[in-house]
């Protein structure tokens, strides 16, 4: 299994981050090791700038290559959501020498999903709206009627370079609000109202 994240997919996040929109989608992996389904996420000793970055996550159901954007949608059923844990300073380290992102966010337990999975039909992803807390306060909210690239243009893009495969993941990419973690926070995401991610820092 692999997952699969989609950088700068909402205008807003690519501002923030002084990042230029992309043309084309930009995606890198995090291993398997990377996924946390437990409420406790122990804040890595190798990072001092830890930020979350909530995401719109679905779960491919079939294997698939060179999949065109018509049949896309027959390659997911479900959705819920994630975080794309990223150690900023890592990342800026990476950038700023040219090198691969995977240090800085393909750690352990860097990728934090929901067990609470959404049938697609739930969904109208014209209006589904996102919301993240930190300590109750509210941080992201996304709408992925504001994705430069939906869902299946995604599918078929990557896939046009890697065979997805059943259970991959596809973390859709961050809105804007990023900001640092520390432990002792509590962080919770809900879709349209319902919370579906609960994580303790520890
Ligand atoms: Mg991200």
């Amino acid at each position: 299994m692999k997952i699969i994240c989609i950088g700068r997919n909402y205008a807003d996040h690519a501002k923030e981050m002084k990042a230029a929109l992309p043309t084309e989608p930009i995606y890198f992996l995090k291993p398997d090791t990377a996924l946390l389904k437990e409420r406790n996420f122990y804040y890595p000793s190798f990072t001092k700038d830890l930020h979350f970055e909530c995401e719109l996550v679905v779960r491919i159901e079939k294997v698939g290559k060179h999949i065109s954007p018509e049949f896309a949608h027959k390659y997911y059923t479900h959705m819920t959501l994630g975080i794309d844990f990223t150690a900023r300073d890592i990342q800026q380290q990476c950038k700023e020498n040219g090198l691969p992102w995977e240090r800085a966010k393909g750690f352990d337990h860097s990728a934090p999903i929901s067990n609470t999975w959404i049938e697609k039909s739930q969904i109208n992803l014209e209006t589904a709206e996102f919301k993240f807390f930190q300590n109750d306060m509210l941080r992201q909210t996304g709408q992925p009627r504001d994705f430069i690239f939906g869902i299946d243009t995604i599918i078929s893009y990557v896939s046009q370079y890697m065979t997805l495969k059943t259970g991959d993941l596809i973390f859709t990419g961050t809105p804007a609000g990023v900001g640092p973690i520390q432990i002792g926070d509590t962080l919770r995401a809900e879709l349209n109202g319902q919370e579906l991610l609960h994580l303790d820092i520890c």
